[in-house]
């Protein structure tokens, strides 16, 4: 993505505009450090700092306050657009390439939260990850259903997959306590080997006399 620099890139005005003078974008946001203030404008990361200095005339220390603030706020927009623009590149691959408004408008309630029988918002990768589990059932039930509209088959399989939501969510906890328990066990059997070494050390080197500490110190250290 392109964006204008609201410091360093020249303003064009409607005047320029109708002469056929194109606005420069010269933030690339493949490459460029950037931040966007709270009216929405874009700023190379020097850029927002000499705006802030000298349009805005704030001292050093609010500098870095306000420039964390938008490079954190930055960041999260960042990553909920590119989540947002995965998840409806894979719905537009899975259905006809088109986005009707009414699927988005939807689409935007469960975002946020305020779908109906929803209780809380689902996440764009969240959603991502559910049809991708879901896709074979969907095609199942798409076909059984002989739904013919696109639209009707997105609004339904959108529906399917939010109703699914809280089986997701025990199916992914369920996974995670699995890793855990994994994990506990891999640790008490790498800790024991750890205890078997030590002891066979301190065998070796004082024949029958050895200290616990000794060996936990062995483990420790
Ligand atoms: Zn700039």
């Amino acid at each position: 993505m392109k964006y204008k620099c609201n410091f360093c890139d020249p303003t064009v005005t409607k005047k320029m505009k109708e002469e056929g003078i194109k606005p420069t974008k010269s933030i690339d946001t493949e490459k460029d450090e950037f931040v966007k203030d709270d009216k929405g404008k874009y700023y190379h990361l020097n850029c927002f700092k000499n705006h802030l200095a000298k349009r805005k005339k704030l001292d050093e220390s609010e500098i870095e306050k306000l420039l964390f603030e938008r490079l954190e706020i930055t960041k999260l927009e960042n990553q909920e657009n590119e989540e947002k623009d995965n998840f409806l590149q894979w719905i537009m691959d899975y259905y006809d390439g088109s986005l009707p408004a009414y699927f988005l408008k939807k689409l935007q309630s469960v975002r946020d939260g305020s779908h109906q029988g929803l209780n809380e918002p689902i996440d764009y990768s969240t959603l991502l990850d559910i049809y991708n589990h879901m896709e074979k059932y969907l095609r199942k039930v798409a076909a059984q259903k002989n739904i013919r509209n696109v639209t009707q088959q997105m609004n339904y399989d959108l529906a399917v997959v939010v109703g699914n939501y809280g089986d997701y969510k025990r199916y992914k906890a369920k996974q995670k306590l699995e890793q855990d328990k994994t994990e506990v066990a891999k640790k008490a059997v790498n800790e024991q080997s750890k205890i078997k070494t030590a002891l066979d050390k301190k065998k070796n080197n004082d024949g029958d006399s050895f200290s616990l500490h000794d060996v936990l110190d062995d483990i420790l250290l």
